[in-house]
């Protein structure tokens, strides 16, 4: 038993075939069940994640179910119905367990939070991205496809939706209105901002002026880079599934990037991610 919603319980999402997804059952306060189907949130790393997990079991109790080596919890947080998962690093890993929220847990839409590298020239660290679009920097099959593109699907760019990432941003924007100046003073930040716009990722972690120099270069438009969401929004378009990305910038994607990064995820990516999810999840669980 790993929750006190219900345990573990490894066996069914594999004895359900793809084309007709398991309904989960979703522990919530009280004893009613949630008929709603849940949102998947997901982060590369624990940290990322702050304390959902905690926040989660405290509320409603939690079930894992472990599926392709991850663990799935299950449960109502801030009252909205969530399935909670950690991909990994990389973008096989975020779009196999994408996949598996899709299939297995039947998700109405995918959120995924974490931290990023600052790109364009007004991203500092500290400050949030939320994606409109999402890239894979490193999909290159020219001469045969133009650069960027996904083969066969004949796209670069992967739109996050609209609504969600809409959301998300309002979410990120009262945390700022309402925490940012003691969050920039509890962290040696600057204020936060808010931006919107295009995130890179690629199975790279970028750390050099000369990398994150022909990343502006070849996309001007970039805001951040980071190794999981294109992969993500790829998953989703091809299955219909609305997404959003929000991203914490932890390092300027340069030469002190690892440092930034392993600073900024130890003592204040789940600070943020904490207080943008529950906002972000306290209105939805109010609709
Ligand atoms: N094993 C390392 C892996 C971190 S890789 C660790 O646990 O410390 C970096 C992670 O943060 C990825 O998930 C990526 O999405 C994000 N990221 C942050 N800064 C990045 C950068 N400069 N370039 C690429 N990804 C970055």
């Amino acid at each position: 038993m790993t929750g006190e919603g219900g345990g573990r319980d490894d066996s069914q999402p594999h004895s359900q075939p793809h084309s007709q997804p398991h309904r989960q059952s979703y522990p919530q306060a009280g004893n009613a069940q949630v008929s709603r189907r849940p949102l998947g949130i997901l982060a590369a790393l624990p940290q990322e994640l702050g304390d959902l997990i905690e926040a989660m079991r405290a509320e409603s109790g939690v079930r894992t179910v472990t599926h392709g080596r991850r663990d799935y919890h299950l449960g109502t947080v801030h009252g909205a119905p969530c399935v909670v998962t950690l991909a990994r690093v990389g973008k096989v890993a975020a779009a196999a367990t994408v996949s598996a929220l899709i299939h297995a847990f039947d998700v109405e839409a995918v959120v995924f939070t974490g931290v990023a590298g600052g790109v364009g020239d007004s991203v500092r660290v500290g400050d949030i991205v939320v994606a409109n679009a999402l890239l894979q920097h490193d999909m290159d099959a020219s001469p045969l496809f133009a650069r960027f593109e996904v083969p066969l699907l004949g796209m670069s760019r992967f739109a996050a939706d609209a609504a969600l990432a809409a959301q998300l941003a309002e979410a990120c924007e009262r945390f700022v209105a309402e925490e940012g100046a003691a969050a920039a003073a509890r962290f040696g930040t600057r204020e936060p901002r808010v931006h919107r716009g295009l995130i890179v990722s690629g199975d790279q972690f970028v750390a050099s002026s000369a990398g994150v120099l022909a990343l502006r270069e070849a996309l001007p438009d970039a805001l951040a880079v980071e190794m999981e969401g294109a992969a993500l929004a790829q998953v989703c378009h091809e299955y219909g599934v609305p997404c959003a990305v929000v991203r914490t910038i932890s390092d300027t994607a340069d030469d002190h990037a690892p440092s930034s990064f392993v600073s900024f995820l130890t003592e204040i990516a789940g600070a943020y991610s904490n207080a943008i999810l529950a906002r972000f999840l306290k209105a939805r669980g109010a609709r």
